[in-house]
């Protein structure tokens, strides 16, 4: 019997088995992709995930920081990129010893993965159910028909979490009415705009961006849209340039220097507030329980937080 059993191994599930892991608490980490792939373009890491990662270890947080590129002000701007406002990270660095971060999403997941002890990872298993035996355990069903008993679930699996529809199963995810495109430039931004994540507010229009490492920018285009809109992804380039056409140059320098295999869209979907994330001993973490829309770049470090939020209260529950 598993002690806790974690389905997701997105950015909460890797580091609720981090925290785990640091605790000395017995898990196991159920993940239906066969491999854990470089999916994604970047991510902005603040103060409060780069705080889990520091207390989990230093030299993660270092390894992390390594691989990424710190702000040292965030910018809000019109399309031709005058300031709305410009938040100087100062006030940050001196309180943290640090500032928020942009990284690729698969480093991230790369470290995150490989700080954790194999065999307390397995890939390949696809969530299909749970029922609950006695108040003690649970058991858990997987799509290849194998199943596992458990004390504790952790429903880490995100915005469609299927833990989540047998926990709560009024829970309702509704369309934010905006799609996003996400990609990597291969593209060295100006030195003055080098330090700064910043984004382009036009009409009905959102551009964001921030360097990631030597050459490589990462950039987020958001546009209002009905649902469930495909891209013909030949003339893919040729149409973002166009509805960006009123924007300052770099976000067309951008556009045009990222692959259009490198491009991903999504629709942007939130979740209907939940008033509670768990029941006996199964809990939601993550987008999984409180999925927000990207602008406030922080659903992972929500994740993340709830990771150590998480793992510490059940340590105490232990002791
Ligand atoms: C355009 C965009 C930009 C964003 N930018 C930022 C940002 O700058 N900063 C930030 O903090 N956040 C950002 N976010 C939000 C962030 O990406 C999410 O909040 C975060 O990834 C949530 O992590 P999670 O682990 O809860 O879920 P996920 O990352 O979705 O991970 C869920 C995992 O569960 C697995 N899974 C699903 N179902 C099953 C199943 N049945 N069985 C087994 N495994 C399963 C999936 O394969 C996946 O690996 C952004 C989001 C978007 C869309």
């Amino acid at each position: 019997m598993n002690n806790i059993s974690i389905i997701g191994g997105g950015i909460g599930g890797l580091v609720t088995a981090l925290c785990f892991k640091k605790l000395g608490i017995a898990y196991k980490l159920y993940e239906r992709a066969e491999t854990l792939k470089a999916v994604g373009a970047g991510t902005w890491l603040s103060p409060n995930a780069l705080q889990v990662f520091e207390w989990i270890n230093p030299a993660l947080l270092r390894e992390i920081q390594n691989l990424g590129n710190t702000f040292n002000s965030i910018l809000v701007a019109n399309h031709q990129l005058n300031p709305i406002s410009n938040s100087n990270q100062d006030f940050a660095k001196k309180r943290y010893g640090y500032t928020t971060m942009a990284i690729h999403r698969g480093a991230l997941q790369r470290i995150l993965y490989s700080s954790l002890p194999k065999e307390d990872i397995i890939l390949g298993k696809e969530f299909k159910q749970y029922s609950q035996n006695n108040n003690e355990s649970y058991k858990i069903e997987f799509t290849d028909g194998s199943h596992i008993h458990t004390h504790a679930i952790i429903g880490a699996d995100g915005i469609h979490s299927g833990i989540r529809k047998q926990l709560f199963p009024k829970s309702r995810i509704r369309y934010s009415g905006q799609s996003c495109w996400r990609g990597v430039a291969d593209y060295e931004i100006d030195a003055n705009l080098a330090s700064v994540g910043f984004t382009l507010w036009g009409k009905k229009l959102q551009f964001g961006v921030s360097k990631l490492e030597q050459g490589k920018t990462y950039w987020f285009a958001v546009k209002l849209s009905k649902p469930k809109q495909k891209d013909d992804k030949t003339g893919l380039t040729v149409i973002l340039i166009e509805m960006f056409s009123e924007f300052h140059s770099v976000v067309n320098a951008l556009i045009e220097n990222t692959s259009i295999h490198n491009i991903i869209r999504n629709d942007l979907s939130n979740l209907e507030l939940l008033h509670k994330w768990h029941s006996n001993n199964t809990c939601l973490i993550g987008d999984a329980a409180h999925n927000i829309t990207p602008d406030l770049g922080q659903g992972g470090a929500q994740a993340i937080e709830d990771a150590y939020y998480l793992s510490n209260f059940i340590m105490k529950q232990l002791a």
